[in-house]
């Protein structure tokens, strides 16, 4: 019996939350005296950096296709047959979110998304969930042999191990899939906001789509991703893959920079999870501030210009 962990590969190299999902793949499997066995579907990615987070064995799948969740599901099932295992981590992306309970339904197993604690298994299997857009905790008792946990990215530390892991090419074979992807259009060139440890973003208070080259200046020199509130994006100042919120992207980095942005409870929902909050706002009144470990009450414009010229130096 041993953990399995979905090793999600995107553009040819493991996600940072890949070794996340990896390095809590293999405390559990301490945990549960096991292995932990990693299957890596794509093509590009180096198997066997999967052993300094812990993978005792690195079973790959070559496809140049991309994700489609049916088969992927249906080889992460296979796999899991085939290796025994009962546990399996998925780390919580949007590539895991579809795949972690299609995994379970063909697994018959129980499911617990938005996991941010390892299991106790003092009693029974519980985890604790986040939910309620990051309001409130859920402590769940997984209660079938078979359970999929699907990880939320950034809630857990990397843990380095050593050793070497034995990398196999997997005999499964990955099937059709019932959807046909005709084109992917993919955002380039930047960090992607789910990743990111810093994040600079912009609401309806800085006025405008040409104002947002202060926000794209100070994003570069912090090394951060932009993201942006439900408003900007619908008015297209800017596109919708940085719409983040309760409709849009949930992200949880180190330091989330929100400026002109009110802090309503929908936009609060995506990000307040975030380790450090640094709000900009000319109201003092601003619902963020409430939110925010760090509060500047004062113009963008004239707040901006001094943080970009701090940051510099
Ligand atoms: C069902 C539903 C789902 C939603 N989902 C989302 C979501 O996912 N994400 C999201 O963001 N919103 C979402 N919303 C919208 C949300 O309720 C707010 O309307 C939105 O977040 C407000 O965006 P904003 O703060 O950019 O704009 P505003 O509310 O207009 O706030 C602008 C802020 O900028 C400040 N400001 C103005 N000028 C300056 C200046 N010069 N310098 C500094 N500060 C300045 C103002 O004081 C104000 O606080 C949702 C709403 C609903 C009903």
């Amino acid at each position: 019996m041993s953990v399995l962990v979905f090793a999600e590969i995107s553009d040819g190299k493991f996600k940072k939350a890949t070794f996340e999902a990896v390095s809590y793949g293999r405390q559990v499997a301490d945990m549960l005296g096991t292995q932990v066995v990693a299957i890596a579907i794509g093509t590009g990615a180096d198997a066997s950096e999967l052993s300094t987070y812990g993978a005792h064995v690195v079973k790959t799948i070559a496809t140049g296709d991309s994700f489609t969740a049916d088969a992927y599901a249906a080889a992460v099932n296979a796999s899991a047959n085939e290796v025994s295992a009962h546990t399996i981590i998925i780390s919580n992306t949007y590539t895991g979110k579809s795949l972690a309970p299609r995994v379970a339904q063909l697994m018959n197993a129980a499911l617990a998304t938005n996991v941010v604690s390892l299991p106790d298994t003092s009693n029974g299997f519980q985890v604790k969930r986040s939910v309620f857009s990051g309001k409130a905790f859920a402590f769940v008792n997984l209660q079938r042999s078979h359970k999929v946990i699907a990880i939320t990215p950034n809630s857990f530390e990397i843990k380095t191990f050593g050793g070497s892991a034995n990398v196999e090419n997997s005999a499964i074979a990955l099937g059709a899939s019932s959807l046909n992807i005709d084109s992917v259009n993919k955002v380039t060139g930047k960090i992607p906001l789910t990743e990111a440890e810093v994040v600079v973003s912009g609401g309806r208070g800085m006025k405008g789509p040409e104002n947002w080259h202060m926000i794209e200046e100070l994003a570069n020199i912090l090394g951060a991703a932009t993201a942006c509130s439900k408003p900007v994006s619908d008015m297209d100042w800017r596109p919708h893959s940085e719409h983040v919120g309760q409709t849009g992207i949930t992200i949880k980095p180190n330091l989330y920079i929100a400026i002109g942005i009110s802090g309503a409870i929908q936009h609060l929902a995506g990000v307040s999870s975030s380790k450090v909050i640094v709000a900009i706002n000319k109201d003092p009144e601003a619902p963020f501030f409430k939110a925010a470990d760090y509060g500047i009450v004062g113009d963008a414009f004239d707040v901006l210009p001094q943080l970009i010229s701090a940051a510099k130096n």
